[in-house]
């Protein structure tokens, strides 16, 4: 039996992505903390040591990136103070970070001047061009020729099978008795008539 499947002229939109390439996800966190030694801070490093900034970093779990060196504030490199550009963390909790951040900026305060950034890097991927229109078809009945039992359409189950000379798919599988192509389907175009008017509506 053979059944048409009309397409539901009310659901048909523009889809906003048409024909674009990319699609944008976001990456794992970063988190980049950077210390800057104050004028003041440099005299009373000279005078006593400085925070243990290592120490409270592994506390927190947060790791250094080690390479951009400890700047004091007339730019030269200081010895003896960790590396101060860090990179945290596989699973990057932004809650905790943040709160670590905080502790630190408590303990260098006054000794070190801190910036802290959390962002959320963008990765984009390439994807085939969208459709220009989303559309829906009305959920019609058919009907199994092997079982008889009736049905929506949207029950249809689609499956496939492998042979060692190439593949079987359907779109027509009886959702009761299981037969492979139960019923006869035809779904109806979109064409231009089905469009949505450029009121704003849809
Ligand atoms: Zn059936």
């Amino acid at each position: 039996m053979r059944f048409f499947i009309p397409i539901d002229r009310e659901s048909v939109r523009v889809n906003p992505r048409a024909g674009e390439t990319t699609m944008r996800v976001p990456g794992r966190p970063e988190a980049y903390f950077l210390l800057v030694c104050t004028p003041e801070g440099e005299d009373r490093l000279a005078r006593h040591p400085g925070p243990d900034v290592t120490a409270l970093l592994e506390k927190y779990n947060l790791q250094h990136d080690g390479t951009c060196p400890y700047e004091g504030s007339s730019g030269s490199q200081m010895e003896g103070v960790p590396s101060v550009k860090l990179l945290a963390l596989e699973e990057l909790d932004k809650g905790e970070v943040q709160a670590a951040a905080e502790k630190l900026r408590e303990c260098v305060e006054g000794v070190l001047e801190m910036s802290f950034n959390l962002s959320v890097p963008t990765q984009v991927y390439r994807v085939p061009p969208g459709k220009p229109y989303f559309y829906d078809y009305v959920p019609t009945q058919v009907k199994c020729e092997e079982c008889g039992r009736e049905f929506m359409h949207t029950e249809l189950i689609s499956d496939s099978v492998d042979f060692n000379e190439g593949c079987a798919f359907t779109e027509t599988k009886c959702p009761h008795c299981g037969e492979w192509d139960c019923c006869e389907v035809t779904k109806e175009a979109l064409t231009s008539e089905m469009y949505p008017q450029e009121d704003g509506k849809r």
